[in-house]
């Protein structure tokens, strides 16, 4: 299997780059291929706008998805795009690991989205939910949190942490084919025991050089 995780947290050393190392660790050793965009240290550009294309349709008038239908007919996008392109369309499982800024992705990998899932190439015409350009690659959000499990039940302080991942794991994965497996997540990590910390990344890690018998979830509608 080829594991494709896409890192976005601006600090190696945080416990985010430590899942990921435990991830490359873990999948490797049961003889899974791993590729990383870390995007932080790629220095990944997130505005999206015409840098997103080598390409041009209108000079006109922008527009991006227009632009994207065009550059997926002619080979047009810019080369950091299509090498993403490229990593998404050669895996079997992609991860994304990143910490819950403002109930959501940070703005790094929310740009990275917002560039490669380009339409015409990564969904489009008939091609959505379980007809999705994806269809039979599985995907998996992991993610920390700074408050604790408890605040984010239903009706709790912040509320439904699965109310909250939908529009990521509903609006962006499911919507391009994606199976999504269930989110690993590990709540308020700055305040567990250094023995916490370490168990989660052991139970992160067991789960993974598993990953290939588990079954995707039902991410839920709106
Ligand atoms: C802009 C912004 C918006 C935010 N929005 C939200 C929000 O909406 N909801 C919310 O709940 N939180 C929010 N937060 C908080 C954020 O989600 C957490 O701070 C983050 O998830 C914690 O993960 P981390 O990797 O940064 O932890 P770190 O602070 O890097 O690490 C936590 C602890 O783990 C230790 N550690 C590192 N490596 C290891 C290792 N190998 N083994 C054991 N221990 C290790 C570190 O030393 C540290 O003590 C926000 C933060 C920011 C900056």
């Amino acid at each position: 299997m080829n594991a494709f995780i896409v890192l976005a947290h601006p600090e190696p050393h945080s416990f985010n780059g430590a899942l990921v190392r435990a991830a490359q660790d873990s999948l490797r050793s049961v003889g899974h291929g791993v590729v990383l965009s870390d995007l932080y240290t790629m220095r990944f550009d997130p505005v999206s706008d015409r840098r997103n294309f080598a390409s041009v349709k209108n000079s006109e008038f922008f527009k991006q998805q227009i632009e994207e239908m065009y550059a997926t007919e002619v080979h047009g996008f810019a080369p950091d795009v299509e090498a993403e392109l490229r990593k998404m369309e050669a895996c079997d499982l992609m991860i994304w690991q990143f910490p819950l800024w403002w109930f959501s992705l940070p703005g790094i990998l929310k740009g990275w989205v917002d560039r490669v899932f380009a339409m015409g190439r990564t969904y489009g015409g008939e091609r959505f939910y379980e007809n999705g350009v994806f269809k039979g690659k599985r995907a998996l959000i992991s993610l920390t949190t700074g408050g604790p499990g408890e605040v984010y039940v239903k009706g709790g302080w912040n509320g439904d942490i699965h109310a909250i991942l939908r529009p990521i794991q509903r609006g962006i994965l499911r919507f391009t084919g994606w199976e999504v497996l269930a989110p690993n997540i590990v709540y308020a990590p700055v305040h567990l025991s250094d023995e916490q910390r370490q168990a989660s990344l052991d139970a992160w890690a067991a789960r993974l050089r598993a990953i290939e018998t588990e079954q995707p979830i039902e991410v839920g509608e709106f």
